[in-house]
């Protein structure tokens, strides 16, 4: 039998990742960060001096990704070719190659086979975040679920995820960031971000994190519990 598999999607910013992460850990599920993946292929790229824009390049990148996700203290470690690559994705400049890479038809074609095959490794349940992953990696999820907020709490957020890291950051600028990959991420051709078939829309703009997580693990039990009914 399929595992439950619970797909949270929504633009940069909206605390997919950290609530995501929470829910795994409250649900005992596997979770999944699809945006690590495309994260990991423009990291791999900018080292190879295969530009962002060169999809035949940046396509046998992604078929030839080795990624791996472990376990960790403060959520996974993210391990690209066998290194612990973790901090090395998140910085802002590997949020734009991301952004850009992902872009590509060839680059999203290889990472969905490689997506789902990670999804399968789920053995009680599965939590998958991105901004496809209810509309295209995984259709018929349990629960699909839209989390979004307004550009401005959502800049505010990477904001001070930043400087918590003890990275620089400067407001104006990641509003605009944010801005900038929300209009790529929503317009461009190959699965753009949009809200899926059967999601919910959650708007966290104000919300507290566990109230965040608390209601997404409602919307679980009460979508869970109604498939159980048939
Ligand atoms: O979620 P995160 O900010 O780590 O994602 C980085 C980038 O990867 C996003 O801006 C988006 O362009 C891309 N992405 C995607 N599809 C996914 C996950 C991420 O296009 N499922």
């Amino acid at each position: 039998m399929q595992a439950p598999i619970i797909a949270i999607d929504g633009p940069a910013g909206a605390g997919k990742t950290s609530a995501a992460r929470a829910l795994a850990e409250r649900l005992g599920f596997l979770l999944l960060d699809t945006g690590a993946i495309y994260r990991a292929v423009a990291l791999v790229a900018r080292e190879a001096g295969v530009p962002w824009t060169d999809e035949a390049g940046l396509g046998q990148i992604a078929c030839g990704l080795e990624i791996a996700f472990e376990p960790a203290p403060t959520g996974q470690r993210v391990l690209v070719a066998g290194r612990d690559r973790t901090a090395d994705i998140r910085t802002p400049e590997i949020s734009e190659g991301a952004s850009q890479v992902s872009a590509r038809p060839a680059v999203r074609d290889a990472l969905l086979e490689l997506q789902r095959r990670l999804g399968r490794a789920a053995r009680v349940g599965l939590v998958v975040e991105g901004r496809d992953v209810g509309s295209v990696v995984f259709p018929a999820a349990t629960l699909k679920v839209f989390l979004t907020a307004s550009p401005e709490a959502r800049a505010e957020r990477r904001h001070q995820e930043l400087l918590g890291r003890g990275l620089p950051s400067d407001l104006p600028a990641t509003l605009h960031e944010i801005r900038k990959r929300d209009e790529r991420d929503s317009t461009r051709e190959a699965a753009p971000l949009r809200v899926a078939d059967r999601a919910v829309v959650l708007d966290t703009s104000g919300m507290p994190f566990a109230t965040v997580v608390a209601a997404l693990e409602a919307l679980y039990h009460k979508e869970s519990g109604s498939a159980d009914r048939g």
